[in-house]
């Protein structure tokens, strides 16, 4: 099963940086969305694949034309919160109000429950757990927020599962589309998504697909916009995961989608034994 997601959220959205952290700062930018968003159109319209769009409130509210598109398409909306902060850097109270104001936000524009989320910059990690809560009891069924693995904003590196999985908190319970982390060498890598798929050759990013039973995949508008501003306050290390190999990114996206059969996560949901998946249970 590989599953086909996009984060929509704008090229200035990007975490854990100065100049690009509040609502002020992102006012200095113009904003590149229908650029980004016009080349994943392409690549969606041109093979029919399945695929699912977590949309930050914030973007939904400012460019209500490109939620109405994706829903019009017939593609589902999940949340991305509304205000793209990393999650450990908040209490659950605001937490729990930020999430609301997407899900209000999305639900009011085009009259669909809102039942899936992916957290900022995979930012539910060890010590906010809590999260899981909230999102159960703001009508979440399935998250994909888990990052299996060591990352610069977030990861659960002691997850214990890179497979679909159900998760227990508390007395909640949450469906869980993992990021998939392959063992490669030794080491977990991830490249279905991100800097990662950017920066490996196609035929490397073939060869892992057919050895892997099951794929979850995270892309940005921004992924494909090769003319987007470059931010020159970012650390060196962040520049090149940033900014490498975007020109080709829309052509491998377009080959992988010909290559392979994607689905939404509604399908992904409907092709999954619940009853068979590991269940995980996280300490509270
Ligand atoms: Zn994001």
């Amino acid at each position: 099963m590989k599953i086909l997601t996009f984060d929509i959220e704008d090229w200035f959205h990007i975490l854990d940086n100065p100049s690009t952290k509040t609502i002020r700062d992102w006012s200095n930018y113009p904003s590149r969305i229908n650029e980004g968003m016009d080349h994943i159109f392409d690549i969606l319209e041109k093979h029919k694949a399945g695929a699912t769009f977590f949309m930050l409130g914030w973007i939904a509210k400012k460019h209500p034309h490109i939620l109405r598109e994706i829903d019009n398409m017939g593609y589902e909306v999940g949340s991305h919160t509304h205000m793209h902060q990393l999650i450990y850097e908040q209490d659950k109270v605001s937490f729990k109000r930020d999430v609301e104001k997407s899900i209000k936000t999305i639900e009011d524009l085009i009259g669909k429950k809102v039942k899936y989320f992916r957290a900022p910059g995979f930012s539910i990690i060890d010590k906010n757990k809590w999260a899981f809560e909230v999102l159960y009891e703001l009508g979440i069924e399935i998250d994909c927020s888990v990052f299996p693995a060591n990352r610069a904003h977030g990861g659960m590196p002691n997850f214990k599962s890179s497979l679909p999985s159900i998760i227990k908190y508390n007395n909640v319970s949450i469906k869980e589309f993992p990021i998939n982390a392959t063992k490669i060498l030794g080491n977990q890598l991830i490249f279905s998504g991100g800097g990662y798929f950017r920066l490996f050759p196609y035929f490397l990013i073939n060869h892992w697909t057919k050895k892997s039973n099951y794929i979850m995949t995270y892309f940005h508008p921004r992924d494909f916009d090769f003319e987007q501003p470059v931010l020159r306050d970012l650390p060196i290390k962040r520049l090149f995961k940033s900014y490498v190999g975007l020109k080709k990114t829309k052509n491998k996206l377009d080959k992988w989608v010909n290559d392979f059969k994607f689905v939404s996560l509604n399908e992904a949901d409907e092709l999954t034994d619940w009853g068979k998946v590991p269940v995980i249970k996280l300490d509270s």
